[in-house]
């Protein structure tokens, strides 16, 4: 009889899970929430047009292919994906404008143009930014941290010896402005630390890593939007044998003083396995699965990352100057962010705007868009977030408005809006964040929950909450690392 493995949730990384799991032999059931599969990755129609409910950029594909061909097939048949040679059209209010390329050499030429700078400063940049995600964010995010194998490979110890090169005790900005010095271009690269829901006036300048996922390994969209993501992982499971239950809440992991032995749902009904995998946000699984179990406090205490209100709009109408990613920045960065801490939404927003339909044109009808509207929010913590929505509508439309970017109410003919306490109850992270716990300390990257438990032998974790932390590459990454503890390839773990 094969080894049973239980997935609670079909997340991006529960369904990464399932794959690489079935694809060694074991027999693999998932039991999912909400309707169907992709959790935060799923999509949804209003009239005519269709949006994704999440994530827009998609970035790292490899991650995904890999998937295909660890079940013997060539992602090609199945998933497909375009390269974007403009990752971004950025706006400032005084009405700079941007259009940053993909390619390095040209987005320095662009920025040069743009700002008045040398190319070579970019290119520099990005250089640095390349060698920082070669030093450390190849071993930290690709590896397990809570392992004793981790720790003794050559390449951990030239990180740590390199660590003063690493900027960890510089923050992002700071280190944006001692390499880029013009403060538009400092905003544009300070953006960066939204990707993980983070600030970047408190993120460690070692962040300043993530532009060469963009620019190096490049953005792209896949064919059918980012919802095949989900959905192509979710056939190629199928295929391999994983069972998927839908509309089945797990209510509790059951174990033994020292050891799993299997799920609970909702309806009651108890089955058995003996590994369970949780998808489901770490702070809410040790809060409602897991009762009695030792919390892991200081982990589970970590800031969360940023939430967002989202409009999704039907446009009828088409904008020409928009591209498929485009973000408007506010006046004034820091006091953005330092709401923001403050539990706040700032009066000036800086709003980001992608329009699938641009290059999808099945996503809305002839000549209207599919807007997908996002302002950073902080995380629930019982804001009036009805009047919030409302006053921060008003404000986007404004800002748009002196750019021409703004449609009219009339055009405006389907709507939909989520704010952080829509997120949380529709996809179950805690307080609405997008990415589970920030990044705005040094440590943060060692105090996420492991992707197994210390105390309950067979149960593991993944997902944005833990680590190596949230958007749909770490998630893949975090399916990745629990695949290969599970399987043995790195099971020394480090004594508590
Ligand atoms: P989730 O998507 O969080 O899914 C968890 C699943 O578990 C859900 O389906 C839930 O229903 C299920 N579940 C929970 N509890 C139970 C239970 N008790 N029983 C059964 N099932 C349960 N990332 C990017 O890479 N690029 C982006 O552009 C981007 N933009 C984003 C924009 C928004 C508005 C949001 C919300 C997120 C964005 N992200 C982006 C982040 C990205 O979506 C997440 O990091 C990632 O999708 C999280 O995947 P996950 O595997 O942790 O699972």
């Amino acid at each position: 009889m094969k080894d049973q493995v239980i997935v609670v949730g079909a997340g991006i990384a529960g369904l990464a899970a399932a794959i690489r799991l079935a694809a060694a032999g074991k027999q693999v059931r998932v039991f999912e929430r909400a309707a169907g599969p992709g959790g935060k990755l799923s999509d949804f129609k209003l009239g005519d047009y269709r949006f994704d409910l999440g994530p827009s950029l998609f970035t790292m594909p490899q991650y995904v292919d890999e998937l295909f061909r660890l079940a013997g097939e060539d992602p090609r048949d199945h998933f497909n994906y375009q390269r974007l040679e403009t990752v971004c059209h950025y706006w400032w209010p005084d009405g700079t404008q941007l259009a940053a390329a993909a390619d390095v050499s040209q987005l320095a030429e662009n920025c040069a143009t743009a700002f008045e700078v040398p190319a070579e400063r970019i290119k520099a940049f990005m250089q640095r930014a390349e060698q920082k995600y070669e030093l450390a964010g190849r071993t930290f995010l690709e590896k397990s941290l809570h392992q004793v194998d981790t720790w003794l490979q050559p390449s951990v110890a030239k990180a740590m010896f390199r660590i003063p090169g690493l900027d960890l005790f510089r923050s992002m900005h700071r280190v944006h402005e001692r390499e880029l010095g013009h403060p538009k271009l400092v905003q544009l690269f300070d953006r960066f630390a939204t990707y993980n829901g983070s600030n970047p006036y408190k993120a460690p300048g070692l962040l300043s890593m993530i532009p060469h996922f963009e620019h190096h390994f490049g953005a792209y969209l896949p064919k059918g939007g980012m919802v095949e993501i989900s959905q192509s992982l979710y056939q190629l499971g199928q295929r391999l044998g994983v069972s998927y239950h839908f509309n089945t809440e797990v209510a509790e992991i059951e174990r033994t003083a020292q050891r799993v032995t299997g799920v609970r749902l909702n309806d009651g009904s108890r089955h058995r396995a003996e590994e369970v995998i949780c998808n489901m946000d770490v702070f809410l699984a040790y809060d409602r699965l897991l009762p009695g179990a030792k919390q892991p406090k200081r982990t589970l205490r970590q800031q969360k990352s940023t939430s967002a209100i989202v409009f999704y709009w039907g446009v009828q109408r088409s904008f020409s100057k928009l591209g498929l990613h485009n973000i408007i920045f506010s006046d004034d960065y820091q006091t953005e962010f330092a709401e923001m801490e403050a539990g706040r939404m700032s009066n000036d927003p800086t709003v980001y705007i992608n329009v699938t339909s641009k290059l999808e044109a099945a996503d809305a009808p002839a000549g209207c868009e599919n807007w997908f509207v996002m302002v950073n929010a902080p995380a629930d913590t019982g804001q009036d977030w009805e009047n919030l929505k409302r006053l921060t509508r008003q404000r986007v439309l404004d800002k748009l408005a002196p750019l021409g970017l703004a449609p009219t109410e009339k055009e405006i003919v389907e709507e939909r809006i989520l704010g952080p306490t829509e997120i949380e109850r529709l996809t179950g992270s805690h307080q609405g964040a997008l990415y589970g716990t920030s990044s705005n300390g040094k440590f943060a990257a060692f105090l996420r929950h492991p992707n197994f438990s210390r105390r309950i032998k067979g149960l593991y974790f993944l997902g944005g909450s833990v680590h190596p932390g949230g958007g749909i590459p770490l998630c893949l990454l975090s399916a990745k690392i629990t695949g290969e503890i599970m399987m043995g390839s790195g099971n020394v773990r480090v004594p508590e």
